[in-house]
């Protein structure tokens, strides 16, 4: 563990890399997928190079590439999850949300805890087994203590065979005693985005409050794991500042995690900027990304850090997560709402945060994900059998971790299908059960086998 302690996003060595990447030939290019196929991650003037790729032939190659690695670490298995918004309370003004507090125009609201269970008892009865808890920076009168009696709250609701049995989190950067009594009540990921690592652009779009402090926020993974929590996921708002850029910084703060903790984060997450109610800017992206250039930036993450789990959210639309999930993304939202009670609530008042480019329920998409061949995964067992950080990353490493998730997505699939699918669903993901299986290793298919069957005898939640 190196004795480092803040962390400094290198501007002149990303600048150097991305003047560098422009330099490279069409062999360079060449070397450098073959390196990235045998999943040892890239550096960063690999990084700029294949960011410089516009050749359809070599685009082709670094998208098969891309999806070879993803197979070869995470199968075909998707992790299902969705967002659960408590609150669009904010005192910050970030120019691209809809939550920013110089929008006077919303209707704003914290859930109270019974409006809370009656949205997660929705979620549980659609089928859910993981969700994203997100808040706006601000907190009704009992502050921080909002948050933690919110994820009790969300663990408590029991509702036939169904819970919610991993809570991940999303709110604002917090001081290091306060991830500590966020660790203390079981927490999945701890997750936040830096939105834009370019300091400049991200002065200029975060207007006021707490999150107009740059460093404050890029030192939140590291008070989190100081704290005690392992398991984090990063990211950034693709729109803001040169995507070339964002990726090379992204890079520099997983090897610091890395260097620091010995780990790095266990997802990144990807959110292209979507229209938003009072936020001009969000409709007006200072940097768009194209399809094609975020089609470049998934493929390319997969091959900078294969261990790393990728999110794609429902801010994309069908067609772009269908095309994503073949390079490189591991987990997905499906069935999403962004505002708070926006799952249960008659009064549908309260705004929400950005549009969705994807509107399907979960069971369309689950439907879907099957058609095209992939398993919808609803497993939690890892992190509750404390297979979390590093612990994690040496069976994700091998590629061991497919013994586990492989059975563990099947069994969780085949527990969704039963109490939650619509009958088409049913007979599209019993047919891809029977699929997957014939294409397993000898030993998780035995043991895929047995832990299916203690779930058609009426057995729930069963993972190794
Ligand atoms: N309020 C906390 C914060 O900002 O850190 C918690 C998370 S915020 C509710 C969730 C994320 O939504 C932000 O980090 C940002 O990346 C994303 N977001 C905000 N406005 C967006 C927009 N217009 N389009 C897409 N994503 C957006
Ligand atoms: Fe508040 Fe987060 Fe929206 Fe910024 S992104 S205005 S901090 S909810």
């Amino acid at each position: 563990m190196s004795t480092d302690t803040a962390l400094r996003i290198d501007d002149e060595l990303i600048i150097k890399s991305l003047a560098t990447g422009n330099q490279r030939s069409e062999a360079d290019l060449q070397e450098i997928l073959i390196r990235a196929r045998q999943l040892k991650g890239l550096e960063a003037d690999d990084v700029a190079a294949l960011c410089t790729i516009s050749d359809p032939d070599l685009l082709k190659e670094l998208f098969n590439v891309a999806r070879d690695v993803k197979e070869e670490i995470y199968g075909r298995r998707l992790v299902f999850f969705t967002p659960l918004y408590v609150s669009n309370l904010c005192r910050n003004d970030c120019a691209y949300c809809a939550f920013r507090t110089s929008n006077k125009g919303i209707v704003r609201r914290a859930l109270t805890m019974e409006e809370l269970a009656a949205e997660t008892a929705s979620l549980v009865d659609e089928g859910h087994k993981r969700v994203l808890l997100v808040a706006g920076e601000a907190y009704p009168r009992e502050g921080f203590d909002y948050i933690l009696k919110a994820i009790d709250t969300v663990y408590s609701v029991k509702r036939g065979n169904g819970e919610i049995r991993r809570v991940n989190v999303n709110v604002a950067p917090l001081e290091e005693a306060d991830f500590r009594r966020l660790k203390g009540h079981n927490i999945g990921t701890y997750q936040i985005f830096q939105e834009t690592y370019h300091r400049q652009t991200y002065g200029q779009v975060h207007l006021r409050g707490r999150k107009t402090d740059f460093d404050w926020r890029l030192g939140a993974m590291d008070r989190a794991f100081a704290a005690g929590i392992d398991d984090v996921g990063i990211g950034v708002l693709f729109g803001l500042a040169d995507w070339r850029y964002e990726l090379l910084a992204m890079q520099q703060h997983i090897r610091h995690l890395e260097n620091r903790f010995g780990v790095g984060p266990h997802t990144l997450s990807v959110p292209r900027l979507e229209p938003a109610e009072g936020a001009d800017l969000a409709s007006n992206p200072p940097n768009p990304v194209s399809d094609l250039a975020f089609r470049k930036i998934v493929a390319i993450l997969r091959l900078m850090v294969p261990y790393t789990g990728i999110i794609m959210s429902t801010r994309e639309t069908a067609d772009i997560r269908r095309e994503t999930f073949a390079l490189g993304v591991s987990q997905i939202s499906a069935g999403s709402r962004t505002n708070p009670g926006g799952y249960s609530a008659e009064d549908q008042n309260a705004a929400a945060q950005f549009s969705l480019g994807d509107v399907r329920s979960l069971d369309e998409v689950v439907a879907d994900v099957a058609r095209l061949g992939y398993t919808p995964s609803f497993c939690t067992g890892c992190y509750r059998l404390g297979r979390t950080g590093a612990d994690f990353m040496d069976l994700a490493k091998p590629g061991d971790i497919k013994k586990h998730c492989d059975p563990n997505g099947l069994s969780s699939f085949l527990e969704y299908l039963l109490d939650y699918g619509q009958p088409k669903t049913q007979e599209i993901g019993m047919r891809r059960i029977a699929d997957t299986l014939q294409t397993m290793d000898p030993e998780p298919r035995r043991r895929a086998t047995a832990m299916l069957e203690k779930i058609r005898q009426g057995r729930r939640d069963v993972f190794c």
